[in-house]
């Protein structure tokens, strides 16, 4: 084993399929790289509470499963890649002059149950290699909702109503914020917590995901 690393002192894994790689590219091989469809998209959502939305990649089976793994099977060290891919748009979209970083928050109990909030987990890496500030438990989820997806779109948003809290809007008052999401399935999650952050002052909202399962 010792010998075999340094033959080849390069070869590290890929975060996606775990195999050995000589060339990683935000923590992913080649082979995956190519099995996902970097979209870098600006899209516009039914929301007059969002001031711009992005997702970085086009939704396909492959990012399905992997985001599958990434929520319900414990695979939270799939952040790495993903908010890599997330920087990557950010940069590539000069999304700047932000002032605070925000996740989608989960219920407690749902966080409980699963161990992590994948948005958080998200929000940590984008916030630290970014170096803008986090805002942490401020804005919470009160209320149990059923799983978005379950739904169609007239019970989503009702399903969403009055599900969200802020718990010091003097945080977020007159901030430019990044508001971070795995994926959009409706724009209405989105809408709802962008709703509340507008109400209390915030100044602009820019809608970050992963990708987006709406198709627009
Ligand atoms: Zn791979």
């Amino acid at each position: 084993m010792i010998l075999k690393s340094l033959l080849f002192p390069t070869r590290q894994l890929c975060y996606l399929c775990k195999e050995k790689t000589p060339y990683l590219k935000s923590f992913t091989c080649l082979e995956c790289n190519e099995k996902l469809n970097f979209a870098y998209k600006e899209v516009k959502i039914d929301s007059i509470y969002v001031d711009r939305t992005f997702y970085v990649l086009s939704y396909n089976r492959f990012l399905k499963e992997l985001i599958h793994d990434f929520k319900f099977n414990g695979k939270s060290y799939l952040y790495k890649p993903f908010a890599e891919f997330m920087i990557n748009m950010i940069r590539k979209k000069d999304i700047n002059n932000v002032d605070i970083v925000i996740y989608i928050p989960i219920h407690r109990r749902k966080e409980a149950i699963r161990g992590y909030n994948q948005s958080e987990l998200l929000s940590d890496y984008i916030s630290k290699q970014l170096q803008i500030p986090i805002s942490r438990g401020n804005l919470v989820k009160k209320k149990w909702t059923k799983e978005q997806n379950k739904l169609d779109r007239i019970q989503r948003l009702d399903n969403l109503k009055d599900s969200f809290f802020l718990k010091n809007p003097e945080e977020i008052r007159g901030k430019r914020i990044l508001l971070i999401d795995d994926l959009i399935t409706t724009g209405a999650t989105f809408n709802e917590c962008s709703k509340i952050l507008k109400i209390n002052g915030a100044k602009d909202i820019i809608a970050l995901a992963l990708t987006s399962s709406k198709t627009i």
